[in-house]
């Protein structure tokens, strides 16, 4: 993917290049340290169950506006509750992916399943929600300049909204326009530029300017600073939120482990406060265990549903040595599909047994892509399971919920409007995203087909896939979109191109050349949510930590196992602060 050289960059968190021979040396302990603190993968070139790999790691974290992710951290619960809602309301469910099931065989698949448990009836009532909403700042906004942006002037008022409500909060982002169509609406202005908004993007050109140059450790700007940071980004948008196997619950934490490692190895531990504390890890297992008290059977265990292999083995190993070691009463389990279609049955209340043990609840961190259905065994599987009395995370409804074609109708405000009632929690939602647009065998379908061939470079083409790897990105889209017949689009949505701020750095990878160069980086931000409940009611919901992923600039998406991503964590930073030092 091409970047645009006007894309701005945010400040580095210290002063960047590092002496070659501090470089290096900070860099080979690094390695090690994170080895031997679980930032490690199994490699997938040269595979071994007997060893790891460190995972791919930015050196020193990237900078994150404190404010935006104080809206992201505030807003996640409310996140939490609207797919509570959307996982539990079968017409909307139904009507939505009525079209997606007709030609995408994994979603019909799934789907069926849903509609044989809702024919028999739910066994289970209580779902154990553990989500991820995915982000990025956007930079791209027509309206992004420093006037009309005010960045300083909303502080405040932001500021004390915060303590008033964490609604309120995520509803100032930026000033005027409805739901979805905020200052960071993305839409193009179609209005002729006044002087004065000429004046403005001179000043924001002018800004990014100097923002490189400050970056690239050349003189730093004689410009209020103010102008240079209100720059560099307008809002967030959301990516996608992920209902199941949202991964980095450890890989989180342990990022922040790292770089702070790094961090105090160069003299900066005086940073460290500005790297908030994550919790995820603890959020997400005290969330099965709290599934596991609601189902309370003593003897019962928690199931890890697992891939045939896994290389991100410590992001699932040390959730289970978290419960093992803080609840030694609970046991835990793993199991492929395949292994639960062998071994598992149900008792005489529905309860998953598999040999003598009775499991209480069931997380999957496999099962979200078709590689992992080898044959019918593993969708019979999957049915056992959904029809059992165990707690799943997530049950087929809220699996179905975190579908790329649910996210795309809920980005209507009509639509929304159905799951939340506060009208400033509609607002809040509504602005975090960005334009979605339907490619159904139909009026509004055919028109967004149209502007996707005149414009495909702000684009990008998901179908209904989790995992990463299965994306179409702008100049690629055409030629995709025009080799499906009309019907086969309906699998797939078709979403505005979000346009991070770049982030300059170094980049850590196995086996790759020493010492590591400053490349250009954007992020994508991870807030880790809990919801616990059934239909009617709402038990446990809390936001549960974070994760940062950050890919080179050029890169079209950024998964850490597939090579691209690396671990990261945010460093936060004020739209007053002094320079980077
Ligand atoms: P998956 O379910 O496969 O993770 P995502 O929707 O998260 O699918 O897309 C994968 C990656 O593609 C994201 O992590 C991000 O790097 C990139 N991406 C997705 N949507 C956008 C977008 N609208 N703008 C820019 N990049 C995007
Ligand atoms: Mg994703």
């Amino acid at each position: 993917m091409s970047v645009d050289p006007n894309t701005p960059v945010l400040r580095n968190c210290i002063r960047l290049p590092l002496p070659e021979d501090e470089l290096i040396e900070v860099t080979a302990k690094a390695k090690d340290y994170a080895i031997m603190h679980g930032a490690a993968m199994r490699s997938k070139s040269n595979f071994s169950e007997d060893s790891l790999n460190f995972a791919p790691f930015v050196l020193v974290p990237s900078s994150f506006p404190r404010k935006e992710f104080e809206k992201a951290v505030a807003l996640q619960p409310i996140i939490n509750r609207l797919m509570h809602n959307v996982a539990h309301d079968e017409e909307f469910i139904t009507t939505t992916l009525a079209e997606t099931i007709k030609v995408d065989e994994f979603t019909a698949n799934l789907f069926n399943i849903y509609r044989k448990v809702l024919a028999h009836g739910f066994t289970q009532r209580t779902s154990l929600g553990m989500l991820r909403s995915d982000l990025m700042l956007e930079s791209g906004c027509p309206e992004l300049s420093p006037k009309a942006l005010l960045w300083r002037g909303e502080a405040d008022e932001d500021g004390q909204a915060t303590a008033a409500a964490a609604v309120a909060v995520a509803a100032g982002t930026g000033s005027g326009g409805g739901v979805g169509v905020g200052v960071c609406g993305g839409k193009p202005r179609a209005k002729a530029k006044t002087m004065e908004e000429e004046e403005d993007e001179a000043a924001v050109k002018r800004n990014v300017q100097l923002s490189r140059a400050t970056v690239s450790g050349v003189s730093t700007s004689t410009v209020a600073s103010k102008d240079r940071k209100a720059a560099a980004y307008c809002c967030w948008k959301q990516v996608e939120i992920n209902t199941i196997a949202s991964g980095f619950g450890h890989l989180g934490p342990a990022s922040k482990t790292v770089q702070s490692f790094v961090l105090r190895e160069l003299g900066h531990a005086d940073k460290l406060p500005n790297m908030p504390h994550n919790n995820a890890l603890a959020g997400l297992c005290d969330g099965m265990v709290k599934a596991w008290d609601i189902y309370a059977k003593p003897q019962s265990v928690i199931l890890f549903i697992i891939e045939d292999v896994s290389y991100n083995i410590c992001d699932q190993r040390f959730h289970e040595f978290y419960i093992r070691e803080t609840y030694p009463h609970i046991k835990v389990l793993r199991r492929t599909l395949t292994d639960v279609h062998r071994e598992g049955k149900l008792g005489l209340n529905k309860e998953l047994l598999l040999g003598g043990l009775e499991v209480a609840v069931i997380y999957f961190r496999a099962g979200y892509e078709p590689g992992h259905y080898h044959s019918q065994d593993e969708w019979d599987a999957r049915y056992l399971m959904e029809t059992s009395l165990a707690i799943k995370c997530p049950s087929i409804q809220y699996h179905l919920a975190g579908t790329k074609k649910v996210q795309q109708a809920l980005a209507q405000p009509a639509v929304l409007e159905r799951f939340i009632n506060d009208p400033e929690e509609m607002k809040a939602v509504g602005k975090i995203f960005t334009g979605l647009y339907s490619l159904d065998d139909n009026e509004a379908g055919n028109a967004s087909y149209e502007m996707a061939l005149r414009t495909p470079e702000k684009f990008v083409l998901k179908p209904q896939r989790e995992g990463g790897g299965n994306n179409v990105y702008g100049v690629d889209i055409p030629d995709a979109l025009k080799r499906m017949s009309r019907v086969e689009r309906s699998a797939w949505i078709l979403m505005d191109l979000i346009h991070p701020p770049l982030t300059k750095g170094y980049m850590v990878r196995p086996g790759a050349e020493m010492p590591p160069t400053i490349v250009d980086m954007v992020s994508e931000l991870g807030i880790f949510g809990v919801v616990i409940g059934d239909a009617d009611h709402i038990i446990h919901n809390y936001q549960a930590g974070h994760m940062l992923r950050t890919k080179l600039s050029t890169a079209n998406e950024g998964g850490v196992a597939a090579g691209l991503g690396a671990l990261d964590s945010p460093y936060l930073i004020d739209s007053d602060d002094e320079d980077e030092n």
